[in-house]
């Protein structure tokens, strides 16, 4: 009988997995996943959870998912052999490496003669369909956007009915995997997620009944529950950005075409980040806009700590920090204000930032971490103006009037009226008392001046945008 080998990468799924539905049509499948060899923490325990339950998923139906070390390449080859499979099926992935490394591939099978073939299961739309009227890529959102729109996004495949088999391959152990980080920190992110496929389709249909009804305006405020919280199952694969587009808009009936259209644009910012990656691959290591090069970054000194830990003096800066720190997750409005305070108000290298969400975020997916990255600093092609700096005083009152969302993260400011709670070192004296707080002790005072760091930040600016 015919046997296919599918290698799964960031589609942990197997819903709409058209890998799987080839082999699955051409007869035995054989799923292996080869570990990662760059370590990111909190990606990593939502890796090491999302393996356990797709293994599992596959063993109910008799059938071995195989984890493997080592050379991508080198390992799928040698499994080609142990295995005598004569085909081998994946879905795309468009960062530089993965795509030298599916080059590769080709090249080996073709060599050995077994069949490969790829299919486009992680974007919307795949990468290659979509131009300009000069035929170049986009570079600007809006109208890749509306392309895209127009474009019909493929219905999701079913999960195919596989065939058991009774044969075992050597696999390691989930001891043997490497991804739980040494110090536990991860530990806690147990009490906010529950990574995996059955999970992701819960998480969406929680969101589908409640916050997509409010998404158009509530996705900006962070105390509220209106954005899905569906990142880390994306980054993943545990659910496909296709059945998502295409729930959303069997929901558009009950919940208004208005809220589903905004959604589905925020998933199209998710295609327009591996789109650019693809035709833009230094994105994620240097400025898209060449002047940026130039930029006179600071040190990343004592204060890089100060921003991971939360403890800048801003509040909302410091609640999202300590959000993070917590779940492995920020609201998208709160990275836009710490991105920012940490590039405009600290001058240090939005590299740096980048760094600490790879470590640190669940959701960690390269291209939207460096296009959301670049997109604060001014330095990608589709960016906020670099001049525009937030104000995270203003950006507190107005997306968290209440103080909700702050005083959730800093229970050292639960007290705070909360005419005081977005400037606490203003409060007077009574206030703090009564409050329980103390400047410099309990709270810090702010670590720069606002507008002092503005005026640094736009003569740093000076510097380089001319040259
Ligand atoms: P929802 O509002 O429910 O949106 C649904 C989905 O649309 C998201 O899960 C995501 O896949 C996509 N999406 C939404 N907003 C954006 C956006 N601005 N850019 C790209 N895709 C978007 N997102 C990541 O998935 N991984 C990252 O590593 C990441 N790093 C970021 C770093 C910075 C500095 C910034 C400003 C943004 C970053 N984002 C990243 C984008 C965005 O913050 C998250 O996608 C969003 O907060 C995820 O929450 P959600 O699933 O509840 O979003």
């Amino acid at each position: 009988m015919s046997k296919t080998i599918v290698w799964f990468r960031k589609d942990l799924r197997l819903h709409d997995h058209p890998a799987l539905v080839e082999a699955a049509a051409h007869g035995e499948v054989l799923p292996v996943f080869i570990l990662p060899k760059v370590r990111h923490a909190a990606s990593d325990w939502w890796l090491h959870h999302s393996l356990l339950e797709i293994i599992q998923r596959f063993e109910d139906q008799q059938i071995q998912f195989i984890i493997r070390e080592g050379q991508p390449v080198e390992q799928l080859m040698k499994l080609i052999e142990e295995s005598g499979a004569d085909q081998l099926t994946f879905n795309e992935l468009y960062d530089p490496e993965s795509r030298e490394i599916e080059r590769e591939l080709a090249k080996a099978c073709e060599k050995q003669r077994v069949q490969v073939r790829s299919f486009q299961g992680t974007l919307l739309v795949a990468p290659d369909v979509i131009f300009n009227k000069t035929n170049q890529p986009y570079k600007v959102f809006t109208p890749f956007w509306k392309r895209l729109r127009q474009e019909p996004i493929a219905a999701p495949f079913a999960t195919p009915e596989l065939i058991p088999s009774t044969v075992k391959y050597y696999s390691l152990s989930s001891g043997e995997w490497g991804l739980l980080s040494a110090n536990r920190w991860y530990d806690k992110l147990m009490n906010h997620w529950q990574p995996g496929e059955v999970a992701a389709m819960e998480r969406w249909e929680t969101f589908r009944d409640s916050g997509l009804y409010d998404y158009l305006v509530g996705r900006d405020l962070p105390a509220q529950a209106s954005v899905s919280r569906l990142s880390p199952y994306l980054a993943w694969g545990n659910v496909s950005v296709r059945s998502l587009w295409h729930g959303a808009i069997a929901a558009a009936d009950d919940v208004g075409d208005q809220q589903v259209e905004a959604f589905i644009r925020q998933l199209a910012w998710r295609d327009f980040d591996n789109y650019q990656l693809l035709y833009f691959p230094e994105m994620i290591t240097k400025p898209v806009r060449p002047e940026f090069e130039k930029f006179p970054w600071q040190p990343a000194d004592s204060r890089l700590e100060v921003w991971k830990t939360g403890h800048t003096g801003y509040p909302l800066v410091d609640a999202g920090m300590r959000e993070l720190w917590e779940t492995g997750y920020m609201h998208n409005r709160v990275r836009m204000v710490v991105a920012s305070f940490l590039i405009k108000h600290l001058l240090i290298d939005w590299r740096e930032g980048m760094a600490w969400f790879e470590e640190t975020l669940v959701d960690l997916d390269i291209a939207n971490n460096a296009m959301g990255w670049q997109w604060v600093a001014g330095s990608g092609f589709d960016a906020s103006p670099y001049f525009r700096v937030f104000n995270p005083i203003l950006q507190a009152k107005k997306f968290d009037e209440d103080a909700q969302y702050i005083k959730k993260w800093l229970p050292e400011l639960t007290d705070m009226p909360v005419k005081f709670v977005f400037e606490p070192a203003e409060a007077p004296d009574d206030v703090l008392k009564a409050a329980g707080v103390t400047i410099g002790t309990t709270y810090p005072a702010p670590m720069v001046d606002h507008q002092a760091a503005r005026a640094r930040a736009l003569a740093a600016y000076d510097t380089c945008k001319n040259t």
